[in-house]
């Protein structure tokens, strides 16, 4: 008893001895000791902005640029468009309209209008509603052209600072739900892995599949806010995220998020964010590590 006892003491000094070691050795070489010992700076922002039943998320980039996913109804453009105003920005470059439901592109009027755009994407879809034909117009009087989204295009690519976004959707030309032409987007950040899937559906989720994009994430929009249409167990698996967005409004008529798709998250380890009750939440990464509640 006695032995053993010494021999573990003996053991935890070893380790002891050798950890100091490796911080003598290589520490200076960790970028956490620049940072005076702490954790890696977070440079990559995602915020996923409270605007009720709709979806917005606007990111910050490692370079300072930016990068706008929907604007919720046109009752909220003014809160998007203060949020971002409030963090310091002037200029979206990269504006992306997941597809033609108010929820999503009611608020982007404004955003076009208050700021300064690079380009802007989105599906090749159409609606003939009032507020799809107000985006379009503002988008005209800018005197700006429309990207057609489609799987397979990169938005943007950084070498220098390990980032790109990549469009995964829409795959097909035509589907019968608008909400799956939506433009679903993949962004790495050295090795976090950040997915947005506007409104798709289980249709969209199964083509992901079947053509062996990797969809594999470590946060997630949920696709159609948390909607029982979206986030098939397949799909869920696949992505395997640790955090989990729902955008929805307090007390929605359509029952956003689904129970059943929350535990469906749950059940493979991911942690749960709502904007219905935890207000506009903000997930940032360090390009290794991911710092939920980052604002
Ligand atoms: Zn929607």
């Amino acid at each position: 008893m006695k032995r053993k006892k010494s021999l573990s003491v003996f053991v935890a000094l070893i380790i002891l001895v050798s950890a100091c070691l490796g911080v003598f050795l290589f520490g200076h070489s960790d970028d956490s000791a620049e940072n005076g010992g702490q954790s890696h700076t977070v440079k990559f922002i995602s915020h996923y902005i409270d605007v009720g039943q709709g979806d917005s998320e606007f990111i910050e980039f490692p370079d300072g640029k930016t990068m706008l996913i929907d604007a919720g109804t046109d009752k909220y453009g003014e809160t998007v468009t203060d949020y971002i105003k409030n963090l310091g920005y002037s200029k979206i470059d990269y504006l992306v309209g997941t597809h033609p439901h108010a929820d999503h592109i009611g608020g982007m009027a404004d955003v076009v209008n208050a700021f300064d755009i690079g380009s802007i994407y989105m599906p090749n879809a159409s609606t003939n509603t009032k507020t799809f034909e107000n985006l379009l117009e503002a988008i005209q009087d800018k005197g700006m052209t429309i990207k057609t989204a489609k799987a397979g295009m990169n938005i943007v690519f950084s070498e220098e600072e390990e980032y790109s976004a990549d469009i995964l959707a829409p795959i097909k030309d035509e589907y019968d739900d608008l909400n799956n032409y939506s433009v679903v987007i993949k962004i790495t950040y050295g090795d976090s892995e950040f997915l947005y899937m506007g409104d798709a559906e289980k249709e969209v989720e199964e083509e992901l599949l079947e053509g062996g994009t990797d969809v594999k994430a470590d946060v997630i929009k949920a696709g159609h806010h948390g909607s029982n249409t979206s986030s098939s167990s397949d799909f869920v698996k696949a992505v395997g995220a640790d955090y989990v967005i729902f955008s929805a409004g307090k007390d929605n008529d359509y029952g956003h998020p689904h129970p059943q798709i929350i535990k469906r998250w749950e059940n493979v380890g991911a942690e749960i964010y709502r904007t219905d009750e935890d207000g506009t939440v903000v997930i940032g990464s360090d390009g290794r590590s991911i710092t939920a509640d980052a604002a």
